[in-house]
This record gives structure tokens, C-alpha cells and sequence, in this order.
């Protein structure tokens, strides 16, 4: 091999070519879409992508030593991958774009919050997750899944749970599952006006999910609020529809 592995960067790299194309496939390919891969590594997904070549691509990958890799390997790909922490990363296109990636399994809840904060110019998301952040980012309310981060993500966009993705697709295979999931953005379909009292609103419920709304809430809501019927449930028990009722009535 001509690179090294690094565990602590989430370095499982997918090496099933079937798999990579099965993954590539799940991206509605448009002329002209502005396409960012997270993570590149050394480039499982990325030869697929090149290959469309009517599309603007970019990568953004922490790595050096896979940076100059993909640069070597893939003449096409100059000056297209930026080397960066994602976390840390402004968005890459002045306009809408699509985000494909196998992720750093380590950073999955960070990297679903810096989405939602460039959710304005996301279009569509194809992510790949331990099995279990997937399925908590599509689970259902009254799910023992269902948290902060199905309700934020579910608030701005309609997620599908694809397919799991074997370990034995990767090198080396990793101790968890995985599975593929889409994004697509809603357009903020319930009208949320104020992001940063809703994500706190939910957080603020979910950190006690065992108690009441009454009691997880009390800090944050006026006291008339806490009389409202609904405050005898549990954060899992609310859709997200009543989480975006009760922003818009008491905490906005
Ligand atoms: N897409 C490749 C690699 C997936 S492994 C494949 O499927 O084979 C995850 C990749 O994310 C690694 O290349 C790792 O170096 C990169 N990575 C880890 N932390 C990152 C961060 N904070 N910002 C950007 N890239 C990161």
C-alpha cells in the first residue's frame, strides 16, 4: 500500500468496488450540480465522481498524506480538494450544493450539525454512517432512537434509510455496522423562524428524556407553558411537528 491507515481519523477505507458504485449510484447525478465529498480518503468514491465530468466537485479531507495521494492518482482532481477540518470548514460553493461521503464515524454528530448550519444551500446529503447514527437520524418519534438529532434533521429534511454496508467492505473492516442514508432538503417545510431557540428547545427536552416535559423544560419556558396538557410527556413522545408547536407558542 501506498499510504498509511490512521485509526484516530476514522480511517476505514471501502475497498468492495461494487459497494462503491452502489453508493456513487444513490446520488441523482445533474449536469452542472455542485457536488462536495467529505472525507475522500483514497478516493473509493472520488474515481466514480470524477468521472462526471459536468459537475463542479470538491473534497474537503484532513488528511495530508491522502491529499497528496488522490492528487498523485487523480490528475483531474487539481486544485479541487481542500485540505481541511470539516468541522471547521466554511461551505465550499457560493450556491446550492450536494454532499456525498463515508464518514469519520468518530465526528457523525458534529458533522450533522455543521449540515444543519449550511442547511440553507444543501440540496440533497448520501452519507454513510455506523448503523446506529443512521437510524437515529431516521427514527420515528416514540422510537427508543428517536433524539436532538432525528428531530433537528428531520425538521429541515426528508430522511430514508438506504441499505447497511457490510463490514467486510472495508479496510481495515470496522467493529460496528454501517448503513447509507438520504437527505433530501424540505425547504424548512415547518417554517422554523428562529434555529437557535428550536435546537435548544429540543436539546433541552432530550437531555432529561426520562422525565417529563414539565420537568426537562421548566428552566428554559415561561410558567404559563407549563401548564399546557402537553408538558405531561416525554420528549420521545412529541413529533416533530409538536417540537416546531411549541417553539412557535412558547419559545421563539
Ligand atoms: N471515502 C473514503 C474514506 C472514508 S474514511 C472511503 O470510503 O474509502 C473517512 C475519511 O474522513 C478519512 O479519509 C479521514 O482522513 C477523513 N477525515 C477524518 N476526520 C476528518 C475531518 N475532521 N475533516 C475532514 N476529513 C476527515
Amino acid at each position: 500500500m501506498q499510504y498509511t491507515l490512521k485509526k484516530s481519523l476514522g480511517q476505514h477505507f471501502l475497498h468492495d468496488e461494487n459497494m462503491c458504485r452502489k453508493i456513487v449510484l444513490q446520488m441523482q447525478h445533474r449536469q452542472g450540480m455542485n457536488l462536495l465529498e467529505i472525507g475522500p480518503g483514497a478516493g473509493a468514491l472520488t474515481k466514480y465522481l470524477v468521472e462526471w465530468e459536468d459537475i463542479a466537485y470538491k473534497a474537503i479531507e484532513i488528511d495530508k498524506e491522502k491529499v497528496e495521494y488522490l492528487y498523485k492518482t487523480f490528475p483531474g482532481l487539481k486544485d479541487k480538494i481542500i485540505l481541511q477540518d470539516i468541522l471547521k470548514a466554511n461551505a465550499p460553493f457560493n450556491t446550492m450544493f450536494n454532499i456525498i461521503g463515508n464518514f469519520p464515524y468518530n465526528i457523525s454528530s458534529q458533522i450533522l450539525f455543521k449540515i444543519l448550519e449550511w442547511e440553507p444551500q444543501v440540496e440533497e446529503v448520501i452519507g454513510m454512517f455506523q448503523k446506529e447514527v443512521a437510524q437515529r437520524i431516521a427514527a420515528p418519534p416514540g422510537s427508543k432512537t428517536y433524539g436532538i438529532l432525528s428531530v433537528l434533521i428531520q425538521a429541515f429534511f426528508k430522511v430514508e434509510y438506504l441499505f447497511d454496508v457490510h463490514e467486510k467492505c472495508f479496510t481495515p473492516p470496522p467493529k460496528v455496522k454501517s448503513g447509507i442514508i438520504r437527505m433530501v432538503n424540505a425547504k424548512n417545510p415547518f417554517g422554523i423562524n428562529n434555529r437557535e431557540k428550536f435546537s435548544l428547545l429540543v436539546k433541552t427536552a432530550f437531555n432529561q428524556r426520562r422525565k417529563t416535559l414539565r420537568n426537562a423544560l421548566k428552566s428554559i419556558l415561561p410558567t404559563a407553558a407549563l401548564a399546557d396538557p402537553i408538558m405531561s410527556k416525554r420528549a420521545e413522545q412529541l413529533s416533530v411537528a409538536d417540537f416546531v408547536a411549541l417553539h412557535k407558542q412558547y419559545y421563539f
